[in-house]
């Protein structure tokens, strides 16, 4: 390809709306343009790049055994009706009417028509284990779309749906999405890690996402260097760490505490530490229950853990007038002892192992001293509920956890029959005995897969691309385009280079070396043979991204190194 011919609208400025360095880049590149909030195209070299990743997807669905269709995108209402998921979605669902009023959405994702599908076509285990994937336009009014096509309201997902006869099953299929999410990230040149994931209120037995290590990361993952632990931090739990005790329980103590609402305001007037006082938070689940949580004053309630635990589909922070009628005293108050209503009260693990602690009285400026579990108040529930912090004693073998940040960039899942029960997609058995199918899901964020290669792959003058998703491999820049001979020799390498089934860009215009180099860099193209001032001697300069200085050779063998390393890197 040459460059004058190209579209290829590059920025030397930085975009003020870009904040991350991939989202940055792929605007200046050219790479992608917006065209609303969280929406946007993908210009000509931008695409390239993200073919590449979609093929490494495909070609690795496929080897893993999974068949690609495609289903709609627009999806009749019914489909989520059906399965609960109409109301679930909320806000972030499009929703939009036909001319006769029919409603209908843009898919969010595909659960309910491959149940269908498979549903209406399969009955019987002779057809059994399938697995079915598309890779397809994914519609999301997400709250906060940012960092590009990081978190966008369109999207490309792979998204992939298994159905087999029992968990045995799904566990084969699931291992088999498990090797390929490995191999497609391996093959994108990323940095990850597979961690523990929450797989929700509604059941699923297990599920894992693939994080790519990186501050910008909405993620925040728990990890364990000594024995490879590692989860969200959704799901991370660790070891208790409980004060020690003294076995003497002190009589409970009410203490007029004016102004004191903050932990820090406690610790000054009780002159302890946060680790004598537990909080107690309420909430408000979806079907109008108040529900409240107790962690020790030191830790955050983990509202993941709590919600799966409650049992709700939405759970929120009670309003101040709940709280005000269920405590009878202003926010900021609560306790576990003597609430005006009876309210289902769950008390972290740590929680129970504190020892004459410090809470709110139920009544305005007043607090309890020396309160204890068993004594004072019974919990309806002693669970897991705080969120893991750095240093935390690993969960498997004690040692302190780290702490880093990830963006998610594929998910599998384990549904189990959460969707075959609701959606009525069973198959008979050998013995003519009905069941539900046991399905897994599993999904690749592809363009966000690809902000995240670049955001692993840059340095300060543009995009390094790995060379298996660059979207050409060699730039080929002859230094004086003016210049008949040198543009002659330049045009070879390209068309050898080309024949070879490279990806090949002849940077044929004409402008000064300089800003060619710098648009090369910019664009992130792996490998540069630049035809200069040695021309005559036969003689070109072949250089790597980021490589400090370029090295001579002639022209066949820039041609040969470079058809070399391309071939070494894309072999999968
Ligand atoms: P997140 O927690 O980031 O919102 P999610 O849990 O909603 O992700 P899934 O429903 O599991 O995501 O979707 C599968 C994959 O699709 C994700 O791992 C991610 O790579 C991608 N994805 C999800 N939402 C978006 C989005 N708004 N923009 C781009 N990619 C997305
Ligand atoms: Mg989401």
């Amino acid at each position: 390809m040459y460059v004058s011919r190209m579209f290829l609208p590059t920025q030397r400025e930085v975009p003020s709306e870009a904040e991350i360095a991939s989202h940055q880049l792929m605007l200046r590149a050219g790479l992608m343009r917006k065209v609303a909030s969280g929406i946007y195209a993908f210009l000509p070299l931008g695409y390239r790049a993200f073919r590449k990743v979609e093929r490494i997807v495909r070609e690795e669905m496929d080897r893993a055994g999974a068949q690609e269709l495609i289903m709609p995108a627009v999806l009749p209402a019914e489909t989520y009706m059906e399965s609960g998921r109409w109301s679930v979605f909320g806000p972030e669902m499009f929703r939009l009417k036909d001319r006769g009023g029919r409603e209908f959405c843009l898919g969010p994702t595909h659960e309910e028509p491959f149940t269908e599908t498979v549903r209406n076509e399969i009955h019987s285990y002779r057809g059994l284990p399938l697995t079915l994937y598309q890779i397809q336009h994914k519609y999301r009014d997400e709250k906060r779309p940012r960092f590009g096509v990081m978190r966008s309201r369109e999207f490309v997902m792979k998204d992939a749906y298994s159905f087999d006869r029992d968990e045995a099953g799904l566990d084969v299929s699931y291992q088999a999405m498990y090797r390929a999410y490995r191999r497609v990230f391996d093959r994108c040149s990323l940095d990850y890690i597979v961690v523990d994931a929450d797989s929700g209120a509604m059941g699923g037995s297990g599920s894992q996402e693939f994080m790519v290590k990186s501050d910008v990361g909405e993620a925040v993952v728990a990890f364990c260097d000594a024995c490879g632990y590692a989860a969200n931090d959704e799901k991370a739990t660790a070891v208790p760490a409980p004060e020690a005790k003294t076995g003497v329980l002190l009589p409970a103590e009410r203490v007029a505490t004016p102004n004191v609402k903050t932990v820090e305001d406690l610790m000054k007037f009780f002159g302890t530490t946060s680790k004598k006082f537990a909080k107690t938070l309420v909430y408000r689940t979806d079907d109008g229950r108040l529900v409240a949580a107790m962690v020790r004053g030191d830790r955050e309630l983990n509202e993941t853990k709590f919600h799966n635990l409650v049992g709700a589909t939405e759970l929120e922070l009670a309003s101040p007038e709940d709280v005000e009628r269920v405590t009878g005293a202003a926010v900021g108050f609560a306790g576990p002892v003597g609430l005006k209503e009876r309210i289902e009260l769950y008390a972290d693990l740590e929680v129970a192992e504190m020892e004459n602690f410090v809470v709110g009285a139920n009544d305005t400026d007043q607090h309890l001293k020396n309160v204890n579990v068993g004594r004072d108040f019974v919990p309806t529930k002693v669970a897991d509920l705080r969120t893991v912090e750095a240093g935390d004693a690993c969960p498997v073998c004690g040692r302190p956890l780290g702490q880093c940040r990830g963006i998610e960039v594929g998910h599998i899942f384990k549904l189990g029959t959460k969707y075959s029960k609701i959606l009525h997609c069973n198959y008979l058995d050998e013995a003519g005995a009905e069941n539900a199918m046991v399905m897994g899901c599993y999904g690749i964020g592809v363009n966000r897969t690809l902000a995240a290669v670049i955001e692993q792959h840059h340095d300060a003058n543009g995009i390094v691309w790995p060379l298996a998703v660059a979207p050409y491999h060699v730039t080929v820049v002859p230094v004086m385009a003016s210049d008949a001979a040198q543009m002659a020799m330049a045009k070879d390498i390209h068309y050898r280079l080309e024949e070879a089934g490279i990806d090949v860009l002849l940077d044929d215009r004409d402008e000064r070396p300089g800003v060619k180099f710098k648009d090369a860099d910019l664009l992130g193209i792996p490998l540069r043979v630049t035809v200069g001032r040695k021309y005559a001697d036969g003689i070109v300069e072949y250089k790597e991204r980021t490589a400090e200085k370029p090295t001579e050779m002639t022209p066949g063998e820039a041609v040969d190194k470079a058809v070399a390393a391309v071939r070494e890197a894309l072999r999968a």
